[in-house]
């Protein structure tokens, strides 16, 4: 056989360059395909999530190919961070933004001229100077990557012009392959970057954004300070990220958690750079578990164990939301997405975007009006989302809220039926809302001017509001029933599977959306049920029985340990650390330490054997709640002031004092009043009501002096002998 001798395309040892230089065993998904498309010079387009592994799509050709790749990216922030990483590999990358100096730009530019370079980082308002379009036609570029390639489009969540210019800049470059890449597109802003970019014969590489480990919650905003602190310390150690829209409610969340016992840090922009950065640090070295920040947080950072992401605040795009959320469960591990809802906040960022040019003004409030939807709807999270992104997740995923407590379900053949026919009916050609009123039978001046209320659907869903059409329709979409039109935003159009429906009608169940309202209302109504009902009886009781055991044991009274009243508000609150013992009433940190180990004991047994959900009360935020008069009668009795004197400095008189004193007394301080019953009552006397005390099955003054006479004892007598009594058995 003759030798065949063809050129043979030297093809680079990919996998060896990934071990030499990056470090890794093997490539991950689709990135090997990726890289030998861009390697052959092909147009490239890869969606994936964050976290996939985009980088190295880039990273690794602009090694292997001769020249400089460039790669334009729109955070200058992140810019030198991904610099400094490739550095550290060993790679000559570099970059160009406003932070450079004049020389430091020459330098940059030099090195790239000289073809030392092999990636040069641009931000997109750089790239658009004259200057540097001179410099790059000198510069031999291998291709060109555009990082967060979303930006192109006006009707994505995070538009800039500048993007818009790439494409034209490129071309004064010369004929240079473009490789586009994001972590968010729903299918009209995928659409919108390819024609842009005139990319339309790019290979599309697009990876799920299914994150399965994620749990997707939403709950309304009520008693958001509360619920926040219950969710947070169930998650005690672990790392979270709580998102908030405002510097200012991220200083306050955070500072309302350090006052909980939560070791959170605050991070927003509004931040001493070095304090910003020794947060960060703190966060990603385990020193703090939550970091409470605005959305500048979490770009560019690879935390792989982060255990939840909460929302404070309602997010400005499901985009947004995907990509925070995203940040959750890096490692595969779960992680838990909460988001608190209200319309309220949806209502105030339409506010903030009323500066905005109109477009974007408009294209905002679509976003918005999508993230309230997804809010608002019953239907698994997973499904919505990953529609949303343009992907059809077959079932309900099990794994999120609306999966865990569904809604009850309606048979929605008809109304189905219905909305699908009106769309056809008005040739495919309204959005949602529009449909709707069709349906209703309204009058406005479209119905009017397109003459809808001439067709045989109009009015025949009279008996449902908008609401119900809304979110019905919206399934139809979410099923597939219908489709968006992606040239023609919020157009409807049916698709095959709805033409198929209208012929043949077959059972589907829908839900309602939530009606947070209501909810909130019944949980209120079921709160005031529980607080009516007090104490959980059975709890009393057993609480009562250690008590008493205990007692017995010390060779105490009982009411020395605790007294019923306390008792009857640990079986309502179930107190299940120290700390929340102590606040209960009658306790004190004293007695928390000296008996409360076995009855938080019990009160935990009972709580995890009955399944009962505790609310770890919010605790106010000064935790020192000893007013001052408190403060000043302790600091006396220390320095053995006479009784009288203090309640005469203080304006009270001695009633009203030793009422203060008890109350010192049962919330746990010990006091020494020896110094002044020593004046009043002799040894043997004090013994008496010592011993009484001792024996008695009550601290109830009046039985006190019933059992010891009144013609031997005053009440002060009496109360003055229980401080101490109870200061040195007790506390
Ligand atoms: P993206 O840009 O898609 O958000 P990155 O490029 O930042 O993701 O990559 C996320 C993480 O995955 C980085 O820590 C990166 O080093 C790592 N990574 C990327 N590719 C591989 C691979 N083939 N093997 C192991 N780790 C990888
Ligand atoms: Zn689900």
């Amino acid at each position: 056989m003759p030798a065949v001798n063809t050129v043979v395309r030297s093809t680079p040892d990919l996998k060896g360059k990934l071990k030499e230089v990056f470090g890794y065993g093997q490539f991950r998904g689709t990135q090997e395909a990726i890289i030998q498309n861009v390697i052959e010079g092909h147009n490239t387009f890869v969606i994936m999530p964050t976290g996939a592994g985009k980088s190295l799509c880039y990273q690794l050709p602009a090694l292997v190919l001769p020249g400089t790749a460039i790669v334009i990216s729109p955070l200058i922030a992140l810019m030198k961070n991904q610099v400094d990483q490739l550095n550290a590999f060993g790679v000559n990358a570099q970059f160009l933004n406003s932070t450079l100096s004049k020389s430091e730009i020459n330098r940059v530019k030099k090195d790239v001229i000289s073809g030392e370079v092999k990636l040069l980082y641009v931000a997109p308002e750089s790239l658009t100077k004259d200057e540097t379009i001179d410099f790059l036609q000198k510069a031999t570029i291998s291709f060109v990557a555009i990082d967060e390639a979303h930006c192109i489009s006006e009707w994505g969540h995070d538009f800039r012009p500048e993007y818009r210019r790439i494409r034209g800049i490129i071309d004064n470059i010369g004929q240079v392959p473009i490789i586009a890449l994001t972590a968010t597109a729903t299918p009209k802003v995928q659409l919108d970057i390819q024609k842009n970019l005139q990319m339309d014969d790019a290979s599309v590489f697009k990876t799920s954004f299914n994150r399965t480990n994620l749990y997707y919650e939403v709950r309304p905003k009520h008693n958001t300070k509360k619920q926040l602190i219950q969710y947070v310390k169930q998650r005690k150690g672990l790392a979270g990220i709580i998102y908030c829209l405002s510097r200012k409610k991220v200083e306050e969340i955070a500072e309302l958690l350090k006052v909980n016992d939560v070791r959170a840090l605050p991070y927003h922009a509004g931040l001493d750079p070095h304090v910003r950065m020794a947060n960060q640090d703190a966060f990603l070295n385990e020193d703090a578990d939550v970091i409470v920040a605005t959305i500048a947080f979490g770009m560019g950072i690879d935390k792989p164990d982060v255990r939840f992401v909460i929302h404070y605040d309602t997010p400005k795009s499901i985009e947004g939301y995907y990509q925070e959320t995203g940040r959750g469960g890096r490692d595969g591990l779960d992680g838990d997405c909460l988001m608190f809802y209200s319309y309220d906040d949806i209502v105030k960022l339409e506010k903030f975007n009323k500066d905005k040019p109109v477009t974007e003004r408009d294209n905002s409030k679509l976003l918005l009006q999508e993230m309230a939807n997804y809010a608002d709807s019953a239907v698994c999270r997973r499904k919505q989302l990953l529609h949303y992104f343009g992907e059809t997740y077959p079932k309900d995923c099990g794994f999120c809220d609306n999966c865990k407590h569904p809604k009850e379900k309606f048979e929605a053949k008809d109304e189905v039926a219905m909305a699908l026919k009106a769309v056809v009916q008005t040739e495919q050609r309204f959005g949602l809302d529009h449909i709707g009123t069709v349906l209703m039978g309204m009058n406005n001046a479209h119905i009017e001017s397109y003459g809808h209320n001439g067709l045989p659907i109009y009015g025949q869903g009279k008996h449902h509001d908008a609401q119900f059409w809304h979110s019905l329709l919206r399934q139809c979409l979410i099923f597939g029933l219908l489709e968006k039109d992606i040239e023609n935003f919020g157009v409807a159009k049916i698709t095959d599977k709805g033409m198929d429906f209208i012929e043949n009608p077959h059972s589907i169940k829908l839900t309602k959306d939530h009606n947070y309202e209501e909810e909130v209302k019944e949980e209120q109504e079921q709160e005031e049920v529980q607080q009516a009902a007090g104490h959980d009886e059975a709890l009393f009781q057993m609480l009562k029985d250690l008590r008493k055991k205990i007692a017995k044991e010390k060779n105490l009274p009982p009411y020395v340990l605790f007294q019923d009243p306390s008792l009857k508000e640990m079986a309502t609150t179930f107190p299940l650390k120290m700390d929340d013992l102590a606040h209960v009433g009658g306790v004190g940190q004293g007695k928390a330490t000296k008996f409360g180990t076995p009855f938080l004991a019990l009160i935990k047994k009972y709580v995890d054997d009955n399944d009962i959900e505790t609310a770890t009360d919010v605790v106010v935020k000064s935790a020192v709640n000893k007013s001052k008069i408190k403060i000043y009668i302790i600091q006396q009795i220390d320095k053995k002031m006479d009784l009288e004197e203090i309640a005469s400095s203080k304006g009270i008189d001695m009633r009203e004092l030793m009422e203060e004193i008890e109350h010192i007394c049962y919330s746990g301080t010990k006091l020494n009043l020896d110094y002044y019953i020593d004046g009043v009552l002799d040894h043997e006397r004090q013994d008496e009501i010592y011993d009484y005390f001792m024996s008695a099955s009550t601290d109830n003054i009046a039985v006190a002096l019933k059992e010891l006479g009144t013609d031997e004892y005053t009440e002060e007598d009496i109360r003055l002998m229980r401080i101490k009594f109870l200061s040195e058995v007790a506390n």
